[in-house]
Order: structure tokens, then sequence, then C-alpha cells
């Protein structure tokens, strides 16, 4: 008999099993794949963007935007800062308060190992875990290493995102079988791809990558009636074979609902109009050459000869005999590009999952689900989906924590 058993030993759930074993609680961790935290140890490029600097509940989507902010106040980026430290692992700041390991990823691995190994934590891994129950006032997990009972079940097997490392819907439907409800999950932080005919003058391009600025108009998560919010982020963006991708694109993916368009500004810091008109007099040079000066060559020509709406023959155009009319209607296609993807590359190329359990269910402060005792969802598996940046790495360790500070031990529940 444990006092908790925590179901998938990824970020949250190594983190939850460290905090409650650290607090003398007796805990059994299991999980079914045979490496262990996979999505660890390939995050950031395999160093691991294990938190932003400047997280706030903003930068994360949910239907309740407000539920997060419980336990990101509870456990902030300096507190994991300060474990990071603690272990003498190097960091550094990359772009926009983005912390990566030095080294490597495993790093973080081995530290949230060692903090298991301090709170002397049970492990069983690999093991599927087939059937949960409830008997009394205890979970019973019908186990390949047999049957577990635990007075505390906490439940962090994470999203749908890359299923060949290991991940399930079991956070879903065990949510479901208690009773709770789920918003619907989706890929998110994704690529996104557009029809095959629309796309293959484009598809040339694949490789090319420049800043740009993408937004999108998205209804109010949990409000359908409200004005729609329009959603824009400035990175990097990269053509690919069959779409789009690249910082920009993957933060507005986790905006995007099928069948609505996304906005383009590729020259997000210019006014590309007054640019053409002031230095237009007297300027013999081909349109496709003035692009360029500001864009990759390929993509200057390969995206006058083919955005729609502009003049067929515009890229061969000199900028002193290019009428106003030329001119505005170019730079109105280049500061608003809009287009509607067909979909995305789905879960296969996902770093998260958007939706999940429904945080009306749960508790904020402990993750904690209402209508069952002991019973707790935390990290991916919940309707809370941080941005690119660490974002997502914080709210593993936040609600983690949060989690396994609330649990109690049965004699005092
Ligand atoms: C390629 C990639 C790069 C990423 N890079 C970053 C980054 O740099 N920074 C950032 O903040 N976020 C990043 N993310 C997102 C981040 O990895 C996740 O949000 C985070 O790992 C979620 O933590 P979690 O503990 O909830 O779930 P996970 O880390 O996914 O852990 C879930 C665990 O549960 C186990 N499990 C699943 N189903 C079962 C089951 N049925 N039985 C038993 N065990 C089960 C899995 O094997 C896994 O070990 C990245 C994701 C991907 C895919």
């Amino acid at each position: 008999m444990y006092d908790v058993a925590v179901i998938g030993a990824g970020a949250a759930g190594m983190m939850a099993a460290a905090v409650a074993g650290q607090r003398g609680l007796k805990v059994v961790l299991l999980d079914h794949a045979e490496r262990l935290a996979e999505k660890i140890r390939i995050s950031g490029g395999g160093r691991c963007n294990f938190t932003n600097k400047g997280t706030t509940a903003a930068n994360f989507i949910s239907q309740n935007p407000h539920f997060c902010r419980s336990a990101l106040a509870g456990y902030t980026a300096n507190d994991f800062i300060q474990l990071v430290n603690q272990y003498g692992i190097g960091w550094h700041e990359k772009h926009r308060g983005q912390l990566f390991c030095n080294d490597s990823s495993e790093s973080i691995i081995a530290m949230l190992r060692s903090e298991c190994d301090k709170g002397r934590v049970a492990w069983r891994m690999p093991c599927a875990v087939h059937e949960v129950g409830q008997q009394a006032s205890c979970f019973v997990l019908r186990t390949d290493a047999g049957t577990i009972r635990a007075h505390n079940l906490v439940v962090a097997t994470g999203g749908l995102a890359i299923p060949k490392l290991g991940a399930t819907d079991f956070a879903l439907k065990l949510a479901r079988q208690f009773g709770l409800k789920v918003v619907e999950p989706r890929p998110a932080l994704v690529p996104l791809l557009f029809d095959a005919q629309q796309w293959q003058p484009f598809s040339t391009l694949s490789g090319v990558a420049l800043e740009a600025r993408v937004s999108t108009s998205s209804p109010v998560l949990g409000k359908p009636t409200a004005k729609p919010l329009l959603t824009q982020f400035d990175e990097d963006l990269l053509f690919t074979h069959k779409g789009l991708s690249g910082p920009a694109i993957l933060q507005i993916s986790s905006y995007w609902n099928p069948g609505q368009p996304i906005v383009l500004d590729l020259a997000p810091d210019a006014n590309i109009e007054r640019t053409l008109q002031e230095t237009r007099q007297g300027n013999r040079q081909l349109l496709s050459s003035v692009l360029a000066s500001i864009w990759p060559k390929r993509l200057a020509e390969q995206w006058l000869k083919n955005t729609p709406d502009l003049p067929k023959q515009i890229g061969d155009m000199r900028l002193a005999d290019a009428p106003n009319a030329v001119l505005s209607s170019l730079a109105r296609h280049i500061h608003e590009w809009s287009l509607v993807p067909s979909g995305t590359a789905g879960y296969r190329k996902a770093e998260v999952m958007r939706g999940g359990v429904d945080t009306r269910y749960l508790d904020q402060r402990s993750m904690e689900a209402k209508p069952v005792a002991g019973l707790y969802f935390v990290g991916e598996a919940v309707d809370v989906t941080g941005w690119l940046g660490g974002y997502n790495f914080q709210w593993a360790w936040s609600s983690a924590v949060a989690c396994a500070r609330a649990i109690k031990a049965k004699e005092f529940q």
C-alpha cells in the first residue's frame, strides 16, 4: 500500500513523485516506456528549454485562462532555476527569457531522478497500467508488475504528441472513467499544411527562413459569442515542402482553428509602400531584385511569380515603371498575406497537445479532481497549453509541485 501512485515518469510525474516523496510520503512511480523521459531528452534540440524567466498566465491557452495562476505562483521559474543551480547544471538564456542547458537535457533527467531518490520513490518501469479502480478509500491499479494499491493517484501521462515516444490518451480515458469532462484535444505547436496544388509553387522554397509577424483571429475559448480575439507572434517563419513551420507558425498553430486564415506580414519592421515610393525615382531595378534586398532571393522570385492577385510579370517590372496601384497592392500583399491552411502536421510532429482534462473539474491549488478525492491530474494532460519557449515544462513543474504539496497521507485525510 502506497500513499501515492504516480503514473507517467515524464517531467510532471518525476517532479510530483520527488516532492511527495521528500515530504515523507510513500510513493511509487510507474511508466510504460523503455527509456526514461524521452520528451525531456529530445526537448530544445537536446538541450531542454527547461523554463522561461518571463512566465505568466498569459503564456498559456486554456478554457479557463486563470486556472494556471495559483500553481505558477506557488512554484516559479526562479524556483526551478534554483534547483538547477543546486545541481551545478550550466544554463544560458537564448531568446526572450528561454533558458536552455549548456550541455545536454540528460542533466535535467539525472537531476529529477536524483530528486526522486532523495524522496525514496519506488520505480516500476517499464510497466503498463491495464486498469484503475477504487476499493474502499484506495485506488487499485492492475499493472504488469501486479496489483498496486495507493491512497492517492497522480496521473502524469502527458498528452498525445509524438505517439512513437510513448504518448497515449491514458489521462483522458481515465478522466472520463471517473466522470470528468475533457476539452477536445488537438495537436498544437505544430507545422501547418496547405492544399498540395495551392502550395506547389511554394514547395520549392523549402528551407527558406525569414522573420515574420503571423496572426489569426480565434473565438475566445469558452465564450463562443464573444468578439474573436486577434493573436499575433513575431518570430521566424520556415517554408517546408508541404506548408509552413518555424517558431512563428508553431506558436500560431496553437490558436488556429480549421477553416480560419492565418495572416503573414513578411516584412514586419518595414513600411514597404513608403520604402518603394521613396526609392522609386529613376530606379531601374527589377521588383524581384528590390525584394531580394530584404528577403532571400529565392523567396523574392517565387513569391512574386506565384502570389495570386498580383500581376503575373510583376517581378520583371522595373521599380521606376511600376504604377502606384501595383506598388500599393504589392505592399498590401507583403504585409497581409492571407492563407487558409488545410490542416496541421498532426500529433506525429506536434510538440504538445492542446485541450485535455477540463480545469472546471480540478482544484487549481492542488490539481485534485473535484468529484474524486485523492485523484490528481498534472502536466500536459490538463487543459493548460503553453507557448513555445519553456512554458510547457514550467507548467509541468508548477502543476506537479502544487499537487505534491497538497497530497495528504492517509491518517490526515
Ligand atoms: C520534440 C519536442 C520538443 C519539446 N521541447 C520543449 C522545450 O524545449 N521546452 C518546453 O517547455 N516544452 C517542450 N516540449 C513539450 C514538453 O516536452 C511537454 O509539454 C512536457 O514533457 C509535458 O510533461 P508531462 O510530464 O506532462 O508529460 P510527458 O513528459 O510527456 O510524460 C508523460 C509520461 O507518461 C508516460 N505514459 C504515457 N502513457 C502512459 C501509460 N498509458 N502508462 C504508463 N505511462 C504512460 C510516457 O511514457 C511519459 O514518460 C517539447 C515536446 C516535444 C515533443
